[in-house]
């Protein structure tokens, strides 16, 4: 989603951190592949998700709002026949959560039909988009996928291959696609390769593709591998063939897949995530010792980092915080009264296990700081007697403009506090981070492979100032509200 952009509210669509997948598979359910596909590709995104088939004359769509299991039923999945489909599952905590902004899309143009699932981010949609419109192409939304879409179907290249090497050497920015015509599935990864995506086989004999490799094992594919900085994957009835139509001048995958996004099962640079976050607690146990009786994770995301910091620590790792298992998104507002007990309607302390003890609570980000502070609270409220926060990522500081969903930075905690002024707004005993490069010798990736700009302010893509300007003008609104 551009940032420059906003949906018929006003409000703007920031970039949705989203998971895509796709199937090339005649005489399987591929509508059902995808529903499965999606559903382990969940934690990317909740607030809505879609399928789209083709049965070789025609797209068929079905979209919903939530999760997965939510948006389809029985019957969506046996309408939606084909060889070949296609599935999105989106993640916006910000601008308006509207079926209208559910994906896969469908666009139409003078090349045909397509459908369109994207994971990213543009950061020059809007130039891109007054070009088009000033050729006369209209809009039917007010999204950057449908910018990458317009520029395949009106272009004037020959092949549908050529159409989408001209698409990339127009945008910037982060997009891992999934696209799907009558006779074709396509993958394409930006050159940056800031998002993740993967290549599978399935039964030895079909193709699939997902933003992670948490999606082949349960719907028994098999992981082939990360489909590369700006590489074209087409398959069809002829087979699979890439091409590589960019240079990838430099790979800048986004470290923050390793810290948070991604499911640690899932593979990234051929290192299993879990892993990856175990050295990550590692690390920050030497970086940030402490006195401690006890060291409990943030389920679920710091519960790989917290078992690294026990285990360099030699302090028991105990899970002494429960969170509800059904605890996804929900768009049923909570009364007041419930608003105001925040994590407690997600979260409970074990008391028992609390009680007297110094406890080490290890999470893998913060980013507002809001909820970390009602976490350390409820610990002290169940009796623990000291509480350290560690982090396993360094401070966030600079604002996301490639597809992760986060604040302006006037909303970053620690764009506005120092380390110690954090500690005392969360009530915390001490507060240790991850440093910048404890985090990428976890990876065991060299440095110059990443994104670390919500670290380090350098952007891999430049962002141009209208884009930062807008992010900066609704800090400015966040800040006079
Ligand atoms: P807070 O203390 O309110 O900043 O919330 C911190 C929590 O947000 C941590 O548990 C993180 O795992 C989680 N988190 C980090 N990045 C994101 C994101 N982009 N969207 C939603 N939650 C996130
Ligand atoms: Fe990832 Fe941060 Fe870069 Fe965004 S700015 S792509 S969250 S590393």
């Amino acid at each position: 989603m551009d940032g420059a952009m906003t949906d018929e509210e006003g409000k703007p669509i920031w970039g949705a951190g989203c998971g895509v997948f796709g199937v090339f598979a005649p005489g399987e359910d591929v509508a059902r592949i995808t529903f499965f596909g999606l559903f382990a590709l969940q934690h990317r995104g909740e607030e809505s998700a879609g399928i789209a088939t083709t049965d070789g004359e025609r797209l068929l769509l079905r979209r919903g709002m939530g999760l997965v299991m939510q948006a389809f039923n029985e019957d969506d999945l046996s309408r939606l026949k084909g060889f070949a489909a296609i599935g999105h599952n989106r993640y916006s905590t910000t601008g308006s959560t509207s079926p209208r902004n559910a994906q896969p899309f469908v666009f139409a143009g003078p090349r045909g039909e397509l459908a369109i699932a994207h994971n990213g981010n543009l950061v020059n949609a809007l130039h891109l988009r007054a070009e088009l419109e000033a050729q006369g192409v209209e809009f039917e939304t007010t999204s950057d996928t449908e910018v990458i879409a317009k520029l395949i179907l009106h272009s004037p290249a020959p092949t549908f291959e050529e159409a989408i090497a001209e698409m990339m050497e127009k945008v910037r920015g982060a997009y891992s696609l999934t696209i799907l015509t009558h006779d074709k599935l396509i993958a394409v990864r930006d050159p940056w390769g800031i998002r993740p995506l993967c290549l599978g086989v399935l039964n030895g004999e079909h193709w699939v593709v997902a933003s992670e490799s948490c999606a082949f094992e349960p719907i028994g594919a098999k992981f082939v591998r990360e489909i590369e900085p700006g590489e074209v994957v087409v398959v069809d009835a002829d087979g699979m063939r890439r091409f590589k139509p960019v240079e990838s001048k430099r790979c800048a995958t986004c470290i923050f897949e390793f810290i948070y996004f991604a499911r640690p099962d899932s593979l990234i640079f051929g290192k299993r995530v879990f892993e990856v976050r175990r050295r990550m607690g590692h690390i920050l146990a030497q970086e940030h010792p402490a006195e401690a009786d006890i060291v409990v994770p943030v389920p679920d995301t710091g519960i790989s980092a917290a078992l690294g910091y026990a285990e360099a620590a030699g302090i028991a790792c105990v899970e002494a915080i429960i969170k509800s298992r059904y605890s996804g998104r929900t768009f049923i507002q909570p009364d007041q009264r419930m608003r105001e007990l925040g994590v407690k309607m997600k979260l409970t302390p074990l008391k028992e296990v609390l009680a007297g003890k110094r406890v080490v609570l290890v999470d893998d980000s913060i980013v507002r700081g809001t909820t970390t502070g009602q976490k350390v609270r409820m610990l002290f409220e169940a009796g623990a007697k000291e509480v350290h926060v560690r982090i396993s990522s360094p401070p966030y500081r600079y604002p996301c403009f490639y597809g992760i969903d986060t604040p302006n930075r006037g909303e970053l905690i620690a764009a506005r506090m120092s380390v110690e002024e954090i500690r005392d707004f969360l009530g915390a005993t001490s507060l240790g981070y991850l440093s910048i490069d404890g985090l990428v010798r976890a990876t065991g990736i060299p440095k110059g492979k990443f994104c670390l700009a919500c670290f380090n302010n350098r952007y891999p893509i430049p962002i141009p100032r209208d884009v930062r300007l807008h992010k900066l003008a609704l800090e400015e609104r966040a800040h006079t509200r």
